[in-house]
Protein backbone atom coordinates (compact mmCIF):
# COMPACT_ATOMS: atom_id res chain seq x y z
CA UNK A 1 0.00 0.00 0.00
CA UNK A 2 3.10 2.40 0.89
CA UNK A 3 4.19 1.79 -2.45
CA UNK A 4 1.35 2.33 -4.37
CA UNK A 5 0.73 5.68 -2.57
CA UNK A 6 4.26 6.59 -3.95
CA UNK A 7 3.69 5.98 -7.46
CA UNK A 8 0.50 8.24 -7.06
CA UNK A 9 2.31 11.02 -5.99
CA UNK A 10 4.73 10.92 -8.93
CA UNK A 11 2.11 10.98 -11.34
CA UNK A 12 -0.04 12.97 -9.41
CA UNK A 13 2.81 15.76 -10.25
CA UNK A 14 3.87 15.56 -13.77
CA UNK A 15 2.53 18.57 -15.07
CA UNK A 16 1.69 22.20 -13.70
CA UNK A 17 -1.78 22.02 -12.37
CA UNK A 18 -4.56 24.41 -12.61
CA UNK A 19 -5.94 25.95 -9.40
CA UNK A 20 -9.14 23.33 -9.70
CA UNK A 21 -6.66 20.31 -10.76
CA UNK A 22 -4.75 21.41 -7.80
CA UNK A 23 -7.79 21.07 -5.50
CA UNK A 24 -8.66 17.70 -6.94
CA UNK A 25 -5.07 16.66 -6.09
CA UNK A 26 -4.83 17.62 -3.06
CA UNK A 27 -8.61 15.81 -1.77
CA UNK A 28 -7.45 12.85 -3.53
CA UNK A 29 -3.39 13.35 -1.50
CA UNK A 30 -4.96 13.65 1.39
CA UNK A 31 -7.81 10.32 0.68
CA UNK A 32 -4.67 8.53 -0.01
CA UNK A 33 -2.78 10.17 3.21
CA UNK A 34 -6.12 8.83 4.97
CA UNK A 35 -6.21 5.28 3.46
CA UNK A 36 -2.44 4.89 4.41
CA UNK A 37 -2.59 5.82 7.99
CA UNK A 38 -5.58 3.09 8.06
CA UNK A 39 -3.77 -0.03 6.80
CA UNK A 40 -0.40 0.79 8.22
CA UNK A 41 -0.80 1.92 11.98
CA UNK A 42 2.18 3.16 14.29
CA UNK A 43 5.10 0.85 15.35
CA UNK A 44 4.22 -1.36 18.10
CA UNK A 45 4.58 0.36 21.83
CA UNK A 46 6.78 -1.67 23.73
CA UNK A 47 7.11 -2.08 27.33
CA UNK A 48 9.14 -4.09 29.73
CA UNK A 49 9.40 -4.26 33.04
CA UNK A 50 9.50 -6.37 36.36
CA UNK A 51 6.61 -8.10 38.04
CA UNK A 52 5.42 -11.82 40.03
CA UNK A 53 9.54 -12.10 40.41
CA UNK A 54 10.02 -12.10 36.74
CA UNK A 55 9.77 -9.90 33.92
CA UNK A 56 6.89 -9.01 31.36
CA UNK A 57 7.40 -7.73 27.75
CA UNK A 58 4.18 -6.15 26.21
CA UNK A 59 3.87 -4.72 22.67
CA UNK A 60 0.68 -3.64 21.42
CA UNK A 61 -0.49 -1.08 18.23
CA UNK A 62 -2.09 2.11 19.46
CA UNK A 63 -2.84 5.08 16.47
CA UNK A 64 -2.84 7.22 19.65
CA UNK A 65 0.67 5.85 20.54
CA UNK A 66 -0.59 5.63 24.97
CA UNK A 67 2.36 4.66 26.99
CA UNK A 68 0.21 2.51 29.63
CA UNK A 69 3.24 1.42 31.69
CA UNK A 70 1.56 3.16 34.66
CA UNK A 71 -1.29 1.56 33.97
CA UNK A 72 0.01 -1.84 33.73
CA UNK A 73 2.53 -1.44 36.71
CA UNK A 74 -0.46 -0.97 38.94
CA UNK A 75 -2.60 -3.52 37.68
CA UNK A 76 0.32 -5.94 38.22
CA UNK A 77 1.14 -4.40 41.74
CA UNK A 78 -2.43 -4.81 42.71
CA UNK A 79 -2.35 -8.70 41.16
CA UNK A 80 0.70 -9.48 43.81
CA UNK A 81 -0.83 -7.61 46.37
CA UNK A 82 -3.53 -10.57 46.11
CA UNK A 83 -2.09 -13.74 45.20
CA UNK A 84 1.04 -13.38 45.40
CA UNK A 85 3.11 -16.14 48.65
CA UNK A 86 5.53 -13.61 48.77
CA UNK A 87 4.37 -10.91 49.62
CA UNK A 88 4.06 -10.89 53.74
CA UNK A 89 0.56 -9.53 53.86
CA UNK A 90 -1.17 -10.42 50.48
CA UNK A 91 -4.60 -11.35 50.43
CA UNK A 92 -3.64 -14.97 50.15
CA UNK A 93 -1.20 -15.33 52.74
CA UNK A 94 -3.50 -13.56 54.89
CA UNK A 95 -6.23 -16.50 54.27
CA UNK A 96 -3.49 -18.99 54.35
CA UNK A 97 -2.71 -17.64 58.21
CA UNK A 98 -6.46 -18.24 58.72
CA UNK A 99 -7.15 -14.06 59.49
CA UNK A 100 -10.87 -13.09 58.27
CA UNK A 101 -10.63 -11.91 54.77
CA UNK A 102 -13.27 -10.19 52.23
CA UNK A 103 -12.26 -11.41 49.30
CA UNK A 104 -11.53 -9.55 45.65
CA UNK A 105 -12.70 -9.56 42.23
CA UNK A 106 -9.20 -11.47 41.67
CA UNK A 107 -9.12 -13.59 44.37
CA UNK A 108 -12.45 -14.73 44.07
CA UNK A 109 -11.83 -15.48 40.19
CA UNK A 110 -8.47 -17.35 40.79
CA UNK A 111 -10.39 -19.20 43.42
CA UNK A 112 -13.42 -20.71 41.37
CA UNK A 113 -11.38 -21.24 38.37
CA UNK A 114 -8.86 -23.59 40.82
CA UNK A 115 -11.75 -25.45 41.50
CA UNK A 116 -13.47 -25.70 38.55
CA UNK A 117 -10.26 -27.30 36.91
CA UNK A 118 -9.88 -29.35 39.75
CA UNK A 119 -12.86 -31.10 38.91
CA UNK A 120 -12.50 -30.69 35.23
CA UNK A 121 -8.64 -32.80 35.88
CA UNK A 122 -10.13 -34.84 38.33
CA UNK A 123 -7.94 -33.52 41.15
CA UNK A 124 -4.33 -33.14 38.96
CA UNK A 125 -4.83 -29.30 39.40
CA UNK A 126 -5.51 -28.40 43.20
CA UNK A 127 -5.09 -25.27 44.58
CA UNK A 128 -5.37 -26.42 48.16
CA UNK A 129 -1.75 -28.14 47.75
CA UNK A 130 -0.02 -25.03 49.47
CA UNK A 131 1.06 -26.81 52.53
CA UNK A 132 2.38 -29.70 50.59
CA UNK A 133 4.38 -27.74 48.38
CA UNK A 134 6.26 -25.92 51.34
CA UNK A 135 7.28 -29.24 53.15
CA UNK A 136 9.02 -30.03 49.72
CA UNK A 137 10.69 -26.64 49.96
CA UNK A 138 9.21 -25.10 46.95
CA UNK A 139 7.46 -21.93 48.39
CA UNK A 140 9.06 -19.36 51.02
CA UNK A 141 9.70 -21.81 54.16
CA UNK A 142 12.62 -23.70 54.10
CA UNK A 143 12.85 -27.45 53.15
CA UNK A 144 12.51 -30.16 55.88
CA UNK A 145 13.41 -33.68 56.31
CA UNK A 146 10.25 -34.85 55.25
CA UNK A 147 8.44 -38.69 56.97
CA UNK A 148 5.88 -40.54 54.84
CA UNK A 149 3.00 -40.20 57.76
CA UNK A 150 3.74 -35.98 57.40
CA UNK A 151 2.77 -36.54 53.29
CA UNK A 152 -0.08 -38.37 53.86
CA UNK A 153 -1.59 -36.34 57.23
CA UNK A 154 -1.41 -33.42 54.67
CA UNK A 155 -2.74 -35.38 51.64
CA UNK A 156 -6.02 -36.09 53.69
CA UNK A 157 -6.44 -32.68 54.74
CA UNK A 158 -6.01 -31.53 51.27
CA UNK A 159 -8.05 -34.29 50.24
CA UNK A 160 -11.14 -33.63 52.83
CA UNK A 161 -10.68 -29.78 53.25
CA UNK A 162 -12.29 -26.79 51.23
CA UNK A 163 -12.34 -22.99 50.87
CA UNK A 164 -15.58 -21.11 50.44
CA UNK A 165 -16.87 -17.79 50.21
CA UNK A 166 -19.58 -17.08 52.45
CA UNK A 167 -21.67 -14.27 54.20
CA UNK A 168 -22.17 -10.74 54.36
CA UNK A 169 -20.05 -9.30 53.91
CA UNK A 170 -18.64 -12.03 52.40
CA UNK A 171 -15.16 -13.52 53.89
CA UNK A 172 -13.33 -16.21 52.70
CA UNK A 173 -13.26 -19.97 54.65
CA UNK A 174 -10.11 -22.47 54.72
CA UNK A 175 -10.29 -25.52 56.17
CA UNK A 176 -7.39 -25.44 58.79
CA UNK A 177 -4.35 -26.90 58.04
CA UNK A 178 -4.56 -26.32 54.48
CA UNK A 179 -2.72 -23.63 52.43
CA UNK A 180 -3.54 -22.18 48.80
CA UNK A 181 -1.37 -22.09 46.13
CA UNK A 182 -1.92 -20.09 43.14
CA UNK A 183 1.26 -20.24 41.59
CA UNK A 184 -0.12 -22.62 38.79
CA UNK A 185 -3.08 -20.31 37.65
CA UNK A 186 -2.11 -16.97 39.01
CA UNK A 187 0.67 -15.72 36.11
CA UNK A 188 -1.51 -16.91 33.67
CA UNK A 189 -4.67 -14.96 34.71
CA UNK A 190 -2.91 -11.64 34.61
CA UNK A 191 -1.90 -12.00 31.01
CA UNK A 192 -5.52 -12.21 30.67
CA UNK A 193 -6.45 -9.21 32.84
CA UNK A 194 -3.36 -7.19 30.98
CA UNK A 195 -5.48 -8.11 27.72
CA UNK A 196 -8.34 -7.00 28.78
CA UNK A 197 -7.20 -3.94 30.36
CA UNK A 198 -5.77 -2.99 26.94
CA UNK A 199 -8.89 -3.69 24.79
CA UNK A 200 -10.83 -1.49 27.49
CA UNK A 201 -8.39 1.14 25.76
CA UNK A 202 -9.43 0.08 22.15
CA UNK A 203 -6.03 -1.60 21.66
CA UNK A 204 -7.42 -5.32 19.57
CA UNK A 205 -3.68 -5.70 18.57
CA UNK A 206 -1.15 -6.91 21.13
CA UNK A 207 1.52 -9.40 22.39
CA UNK A 208 1.65 -9.40 26.17
CA UNK A 209 4.35 -11.82 27.91
CA UNK A 210 4.77 -12.26 31.77
CA UNK A 211 7.23 -14.76 32.45
CA UNK A 212 7.10 -16.85 29.36
CA UNK A 213 3.20 -16.84 29.31
CA UNK A 214 2.20 -15.37 26.10
CA UNK A 215 -0.66 -13.88 25.02
CA UNK A 216 -1.17 -13.02 21.32
CA UNK A 217 -4.36 -10.65 19.68
CA UNK A 218 -4.56 -9.59 16.17
CA UNK A 219 -1.86 -8.36 14.21
CA UNK A 220 1.79 -7.10 13.90
CA UNK A 221 1.71 -3.45 12.40
CA UNK A 222 3.06 -5.59 8.95
CA UNK A 223 -0.54 -7.48 9.35
CA UNK A 224 0.93 -11.13 9.95
CA UNK A 225 0.44 -12.85 12.73
CA UNK A 226 2.46 -12.71 16.22
CA UNK A 227 5.25 -15.21 16.01
CA UNK A 228 6.53 -16.70 19.66
CA UNK A 229 9.24 -18.90 20.31
CA UNK A 230 8.91 -22.35 22.69
CA UNK A 231 11.83 -23.28 24.61
CA UNK A 232 13.54 -26.22 24.45
CA UNK A 233 13.00 -27.74 27.98
CA UNK A 234 16.99 -26.96 29.55
CA UNK A 235 19.35 -29.60 30.76
CA UNK A 236 19.33 -28.04 33.98
CA UNK A 237 17.92 -24.67 35.88
CA UNK A 238 21.44 -23.03 34.72
CA UNK A 239 21.45 -23.50 30.98
CA UNK A 240 20.82 -20.76 28.85
CA UNK A 241 17.33 -20.80 26.86
CA UNK A 242 17.17 -22.07 23.47
CA UNK A 243 14.18 -22.38 21.15
CA UNK A 244 12.70 -25.35 19.80
CA UNK A 245 10.04 -24.24 17.32
CA UNK A 246 8.00 -20.90 16.39
CA UNK A 247 4.49 -20.88 15.93
CA UNK A 248 2.26 -18.31 14.92
CA UNK A 249 -0.43 -16.88 17.42
CA UNK A 250 -3.48 -15.01 17.03
CA UNK A 251 -6.28 -14.15 19.77
CA UNK A 252 -4.64 -17.36 21.92
CA UNK A 253 -2.49 -17.66 24.58
CA UNK A 254 0.56 -20.17 25.06
CA UNK A 255 1.91 -21.28 28.92
CA UNK A 256 4.37 -23.74 29.55
CA UNK A 257 5.36 -25.86 32.68
CA UNK A 258 8.33 -28.06 32.89
CA UNK A 259 10.31 -29.87 35.35
CA UNK A 260 13.58 -28.50 34.16
CA UNK A 261 14.41 -24.72 35.82
CA UNK A 262 12.60 -25.35 39.23
CA UNK A 263 13.48 -28.26 41.11
CA UNK A 264 15.48 -29.12 43.70
CA UNK A 265 18.30 -32.28 43.76
CA UNK A 266 18.58 -34.42 46.97
CA UNK A 267 21.15 -37.61 46.93
CA UNK A 268 21.13 -37.39 43.37
CA UNK A 269 17.54 -37.78 42.72
CA UNK A 270 15.48 -34.66 41.03
CA UNK A 271 12.42 -33.39 42.39
CA UNK A 272 10.05 -31.41 40.86
CA UNK A 273 8.21 -27.91 41.90
CA UNK A 274 4.97 -29.93 40.57
CA UNK A 275 3.44 -32.12 43.38
CA UNK A 276 0.60 -34.95 42.52
CA UNK A 277 -2.05 -34.45 44.54
CA UNK A 278 -2.90 -38.06 44.40
CA UNK A 279 0.08 -39.42 45.68
CA UNK A 280 1.64 -36.10 47.46
CA UNK A 281 4.98 -36.82 46.15
CA UNK A 282 6.70 -34.20 43.30
CA UNK A 283 5.71 -35.78 39.96
CA UNK A 284 8.93 -37.74 38.55
CA UNK A 285 8.09 -39.18 34.76
CA UNK A 286 9.40 -38.54 31.10
CA UNK A 287 7.52 -35.20 30.70
CA UNK A 288 10.20 -32.45 31.14
CA UNK A 289 7.91 -30.01 29.59
CA UNK A 290 4.23 -28.89 28.35
CA UNK A 291 3.42 -25.50 26.18
CA UNK A 292 -0.29 -25.43 26.15
CA UNK A 293 -2.38 -23.36 23.57
CA UNK A 294 -5.64 -22.04 24.20
CA UNK A 295 -8.38 -19.09 24.37
CA UNK A 296 -7.37 -17.93 27.69
CA UNK A 297 -3.53 -17.61 29.24
CA UNK A 298 -5.49 -18.95 32.73
CA UNK A 299 -6.93 -21.80 31.45
CA UNK A 300 -3.86 -22.69 29.41
CA UNK A 301 -1.45 -21.75 32.43
CA UNK A 302 -4.16 -24.44 35.05
CA UNK A 303 -4.39 -27.16 32.09
CA UNK A 304 -0.42 -27.01 31.23
CA UNK A 305 0.51 -27.75 35.29
CA UNK A 306 -2.54 -30.52 35.44
CA UNK A 307 -0.45 -32.03 32.07
CA UNK A 308 2.28 -31.95 34.00
CA UNK A 309 0.79 -34.42 36.92
CA UNK A 310 -0.51 -36.55 34.25
CA UNK A 311 2.23 -37.11 32.10
CA UNK A 312 2.47 -37.45 28.64
CA UNK A 313 -0.23 -40.96 27.97
CA UNK A 314 -3.00 -39.74 30.62
CA UNK A 315 -2.84 -36.29 28.94
CA UNK A 316 -3.59 -37.76 25.42
CA UNK A 317 -5.87 -39.81 27.05
CA UNK A 318 -7.76 -36.54 28.94
CA UNK A 319 -7.83 -34.75 24.81
CA UNK A 320 -8.78 -37.77 23.43
CA UNK A 321 -11.36 -38.12 25.93
CA UNK A 322 -12.85 -34.53 25.97
CA UNK A 323 -14.18 -33.86 21.89
CA UNK A 324 -16.42 -31.56 23.28
CA UNK A 325 -13.16 -29.02 24.16
CA UNK A 326 -11.27 -27.75 21.27
CA UNK A 327 -9.65 -25.46 22.96
CA UNK A 328 -6.98 -27.68 24.26
CA UNK A 329 -3.92 -27.69 21.94
CA UNK A 330 -0.81 -28.97 23.57
CA UNK A 331 3.41 -30.01 22.46
CA UNK A 332 4.56 -32.41 25.15
CA UNK A 333 8.53 -32.75 25.33
CA UNK A 334 9.90 -36.26 26.85
CA UNK A 335 12.65 -38.75 27.07
CA UNK A 336 11.82 -41.86 25.75
CA UNK A 337 12.87 -45.32 27.48
CA UNK A 338 15.90 -45.00 25.49
CA UNK A 339 17.01 -41.12 27.08
CA UNK A 340 16.20 -39.80 23.85
CA UNK A 341 14.55 -36.05 23.90
CA UNK A 342 10.90 -36.29 21.84
CA UNK A 343 8.31 -34.15 21.23
CA UNK A 344 4.76 -34.91 20.56
CA UNK A 345 2.35 -32.24 19.02
CA UNK A 346 -1.86 -32.40 19.02
CA UNK A 347 -2.72 -32.19 15.39
CA UNK A 348 -3.92 -28.84 15.97
CA UNK A 349 -0.88 -27.55 17.51
CA UNK A 350 0.85 -28.50 14.59
CA UNK A 351 -0.79 -26.25 12.58
CA UNK A 352 0.07 -23.29 14.36
CA UNK A 353 3.62 -24.61 13.61
CA UNK A 354 5.74 -21.43 11.05
P1 LIG B 1 3.34 -23.96 36.93
O1 LIG B 1 4.75 -23.45 36.74
O2 LIG B 1 2.29 -23.07 36.36
O3 LIG B 1 3.19 -25.39 36.52
O4 LIG B 1 3.05 -23.90 38.51
C1 LIG B 1 3.81 -24.65 39.41
C2 LIG B 1 3.55 -24.15 40.80
O5 LIG B 1 2.19 -24.44 41.17
C3 LIG B 1 4.42 -24.84 41.84
O6 LIG B 1 5.62 -24.14 42.07
C4 LIG B 1 3.51 -24.85 43.06
O7 LIG B 1 3.56 -23.61 43.72
C5 LIG B 1 2.11 -25.03 42.47
N1 LIG B 1 1.72 -26.43 42.27
C6 LIG B 1 2.49 -27.56 42.33
N2 LIG B 1 1.77 -28.65 42.05
C7 LIG B 1 0.50 -28.22 41.80
C8 LIG B 1 -0.72 -28.89 41.46
N3 LIG B 1 -0.78 -30.20 41.29
N4 LIG B 1 -1.84 -28.12 41.30
C9 LIG B 1 -1.81 -26.80 41.45
N5 LIG B 1 -0.69 -26.13 41.79
C10 LIG B 1 0.45 -26.81 41.95
MG1 LIG C 1 0.49 -23.46 35.41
Amino acid sequence: MQKAFGIHCRTLFLHKPTTAQMKTHLLLLLALVLATACVSPNQPIRLQGTAQGTYYSIAYLDPQNRDLQPQIDSLLNDFDLTASLWVENSLIRRVNRQEKVCPNAIFEKLLSQSLLIEEYTQGAFNCKIGSLVNLYGFGFKNREDITPQQIDSLLNLIHHGECTISGTPPTVILSEGIELDFNAIAQGYAVDLLAAMLESYGINNYLIDVGGEVIAKGTKNDGNSWTVGIERPAENKYSSPEIETAIMLSNQAIVTSGNYRKYYEKDGVRYSHTIDPNTGRPVNHSLLSVSVVSSTATYADAMATAFMVMGLEKSLQFIHDHPENPDIQAVFFIYDNHGNYKTHATPEFKKLIK
